[in-house]
């Protein structure tokens, strides 16, 4: 290959927003014809806010806004920023809650743990309390209700993200947060067609909340991964090359490191983390994924040039 062509492209990279790591790295895109895309972050804004909160009979709603609030106020996840800013500022009264203010001063938190794709638990103000899936709440013998199963369901067909709320063995609520889908992603994902490639959606998140996601840019539900625990979204990538696809990864987070690391070619969004950016080869300056189609563009006429 000429050195020459793939600096020139290198150059190129850089004014259009995109970082290479290294002149080879256009190379391994030539390849590629599947991209597997994050959803929070990278699909959407990630910038959440939180909606609603449900609770159980009994239960104070401003005392599982309170407790979940303290505990998300340790924890990075755009979830927990959601919750722990709504409980900070309170919320503005929506049609399924009712209304609240801010509950007050923040609580001190002893033992945070954060639980990777689960969600996080600790001590606050006495009580042992957990914040996430239901499958941390499952894993530590505590039961969500049917009622709030029910409401947590309906949030999420309608295109939010649930989170169930409980404390000392007991499920006590449960709180909804929204992100919106990017403006450019759904055009991103008709360039990424355009180009040959097949878009694949790789959530943590529930199915159908990527399932609505999904439908919103574009994406063929068979190609949906749902409910993916970070150290899974490696096994779904080799799952892929091993499918005889070339995949390229688009990711925005400290749990799609390793999956932009094994796959064929990793995208890390510039304005995620720096754990993605340090495993990607190439990094979209703005965060724009239409800058992914760009990317692949330009190496593809990069290449042709060398030929
Ligand atoms: P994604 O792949 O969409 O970036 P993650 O793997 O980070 O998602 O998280 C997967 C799921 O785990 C979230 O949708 C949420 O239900 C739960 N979760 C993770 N971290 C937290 C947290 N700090 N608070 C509440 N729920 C969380
Ligand atoms: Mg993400």
């Amino acid at each position: 290959a000429t050195p020459t062509a793939l600096m020139v492209g290198t150059g190129r990279g850089a004014q259009l927003g995109i970082l290479i790591k290294g002149p080879e790295v256009l190379e391994s895109t030539r390849r590629v014809d599947t991209v597997v895309l994050d959803k929070t972050g990278t699909i959407t804004t990630g910038r959440m806010t939180l909606q609603e909160v449900y609770v159980a009979a009994d239960t104070d709603e401003k005392q599982v806004l309170r407790l979940a609030g303290a505990l998300e106020h340790a924890s990075e996840h755009p979830i927990a920023q959601a919750v722990a800013a709504g409980a900070e500022m309170g919320v503005p009264p929506l049609e399924r809650s009712r209304e609240w203010g801010s509950t007050g001063p923040l609580l001190a938190v002893a033992g945070f743990e954060n639980v990777a794709g689960l969600g996080v638990r600790g001590t606050v103000d006495g009580h042992e309390v957990l914040v996430g899936r239901t499958r941390l709440l499952d894993e530590a013998g505590v039961a969500l209700p049917d009622e709030l199963a029910a409401l947590k369901t309906r949030a999420e067909a309608e295109g939010r993200t649930a989170v169930a709320v409980a404390w000392d063995g007991v499920a006590r609520g449960v709180v909804t947060v929204a992100d919106a889908v990017k403006e450019t992603s759904a055009e991103a994902v008709r360039e990424l067609r355009t180009l040959g490639l097949t878009p694949v959606l790789l959530t943590g998140d529930n199915r159908t909340v990527a399932e609505t996601v999904a439908r919103r840019v574009g994406i063929d539900e068979a190609f949906v991964f749902a409910e993916v625990l970070p150290q899974d979204k490696v096994e779904v990538i080799r799952r892929l090359q091993a499918e005889g696809r070339a995949v390229a990864m688009v990711g925005d987070g400290v749990n799609d490191a390793a999956a932009l690391a094994v796959a064929d070619l990793g995208l890390a969004m510039g304005t995620g983390t720096d754990a993605a950016i340090e495993a990607g080869d190439l990094t979209l300056v703005r965060g724009d994924l239409r800058v992914a189609a760009d990317a692949i563009r330009l190496s593809r006429k990069t290449l042709a040039t060398i030929k």
